[in-house]
């Protein structure tokens, strides 16, 4: 009977997480994908408490306890801004978990002196060996994101051939010990390598790629929770492994195409370094500053204005700002749109999820292929904190580091106002031609205070 509850339950389980994962994919459907998941999880925990193997719940219930208190305490309290960072911890955990588990699962049945066969022990080190990876590069990709250590590249010479040399000893001892399961120091070898590895791996990657390099991780820790499913018989880390693994790893190509590089320029080009940080230095020309007042004249009177957000919006919190400025000027009659690049702000959908979160209608957000033909009848392009996704050096400098990014074209409009603070680069580090353009005029401060006060120009314009 509890046998058939808890294959209920997995079952359930399994279904709620694909059709989480259905909704996901797409903002208006999102919502309710995460509920969704949220209860094909509880399903699963469910089923996993009826287990008959559980000799006692005091553990069980201590590990829930503090868990429920992390999460609830990093749902409630850090921000949006901070989602990149947040997550990454997040996998740390998982990952840790994963390991933790394979550990264990190879300590009890070494001391035990029981055999383990060649399948559960390729499983077995598949877990292990990606969850401890994970774990350390999760807990390193967090540290730069958060500031704690350089976000910038760290690289020395030789720095891939030793990575690769070590992964390779890593690899080999994992080989071997799948014909010769027995040897505890090698295992712990192996674990303890792999600890390094994750460190090693994601050192010489910058912070503003760590999106792709988390979503690559999340996709390692899904994969070491199907390995674990397989150890473990449980259907269900299989599956949601399974899907986690490949989601992930979609994830990272898609992100790698929206940016047009690879995932191996990605994880061993050490973008954002001084070496890299090539291009348009020597822009000729001054930018053009303009008046807020004047700004806010020329959006109360066009017909067409486009709002493209970038990072800028998200460090600003400014995105309840743009909206009370898009009512102000669609009262007036103006038609407003939003264009979003995929790789605008620093994770997938970050543009999407702020501007939801100030609830703009969703159908007033228009995708690259959708806004661009659009730009050369629009009157204002409003760029608010954006500078890669609309550096026209991408599309017309085939040397430009960013060449062949897909671009949100703002410059074909009829006029374009840059919201920024100064002088500063975009994560790529490079100069940006736009600001220099005739077409363009820069707007400098806070995007949240100029937008605030563009409300307020508009309303007296
Ligand atoms: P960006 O190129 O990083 O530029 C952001 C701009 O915002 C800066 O130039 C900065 O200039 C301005 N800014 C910062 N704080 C501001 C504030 N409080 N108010 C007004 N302006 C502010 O951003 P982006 O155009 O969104 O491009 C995203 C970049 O991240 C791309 O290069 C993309 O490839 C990369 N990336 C994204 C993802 C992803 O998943 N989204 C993943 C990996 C990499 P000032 O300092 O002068 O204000």
């Amino acid at each position: 009977m509890e046998t058939y509850f808890i294959e209920i339950s997995y079952l359930l389980a399994s279904i709620l997480f694909i059709l989480g994962l259905k909704g996901l994919s797409h903002p208006e459907t999102a919502k309710r994908g995460m509920h969704l998941a949220e209860f094909g999880m509880l399903m699963a925990i469910i089923g996993t408490l009826l287990h008959h193997e559980i000799v006692t719940y005091t553990w069980i219930i201590t590990g829930l306890a503090i868990g429920s208190v992390v999460g609830l305490a990093m749902g409630l309290w850090v921000p949006m801004t901070a989602m990149p960072q947040r997550t990454a911890l997040s996998h740390a955990f998982g990952a840790f978990a994963a390991a933790l588990v394979g550990i264990s699962e190879f300590y009890k049945v070494s001391v035990h002196g029981e055999h383990i066969d060649r399948i559960t022990m390729s499983a077995l080190g598949f877990e292990v060996m990606l969850g401890a990876l994970t774990t350390t590069g999760s807990l390193l990709a967090f540290a730069k994101l958060q500031g704690m250590v350089r976000g910038t590249p760290m690289t020395y010479k030789g720095q891939n051939i030793f990575n690769m040399s070590l992964l390779a000893v890593t690899v080999g001892i994992f080989l071997y010990l799948i014909f010769v399961p027995t040897s505890m120091p090698l295992f712990f070898t192996m674990v303890g390598l792999s600890f390094v590895f994750g460190l090693l791996l994601v050192m010489p990657i910058g912070s503003a790629d760590m999106p792709v390099v988390m979503s690559l991780l999340n996709s390692y820790a899904g994969l070491a929770s199907a390995a674990t499913g397989f150890v473990l018989n449980n259907k269900v880390l299989i599956i949601a492994g399974t899907l986690d693994g490949f989601s992930g790893f979609i994830l990272s190509i898609l992100m790698c195409r929206a940016m047009n590089r690879s995932i191996t320029n990605v994880l061993f080009g050490a973008f954002g370094s001084a070496a890299t940080a090539t291009g348009a230095e020597d822009q000729q020309g001054t930018m053009r500053e303009v008046a807020l007042e004047d700004v806010g004249v020329q959006l109360a009177y066009a017909n067409k204005v486009i709002f493209v957000p970038g990072y800028g919006l998200a460090t600003a919190q400014a995105q309840h700002a743009v909206r009370e400025l898009a009512d102000v000027l669609e009262k007036r009659g103006v038609t407003v749109k939003y264009g979003i690049h995929p790789v605008a702000g620093r994770m997938p959908g970050h543009m999407n999820v702020l501007l939801a979160e100030a609830n703009v209608p969703y159908s007033s957000l228009y995708e690259l292929e959708q806004i661009n033909p659009e730009f050369p009848t629009t009157d204002v392009a409003m760029v608010i904190g954006a500078n890669d996704v609309v550096n026209p050096d991408a599309r017309d400098n085939p040397t430009s580091p960013i060449a062949g990014m897909p671009i949100l074209e703002v410059d074909r409009s009829k006029s374009v106002v840059v919201l920024k603070r100064g002088q500063g680069k975009g994560f790529s580090g490079l100069e940006n031609p736009l600001f220099f353009k005739p077409v363009t005029g820069m707007l400098y401060g806070d995007a949240k205070d100029s937008l605030t006060r563009l409300v307020q120009a508009v309303q007296h314009a």
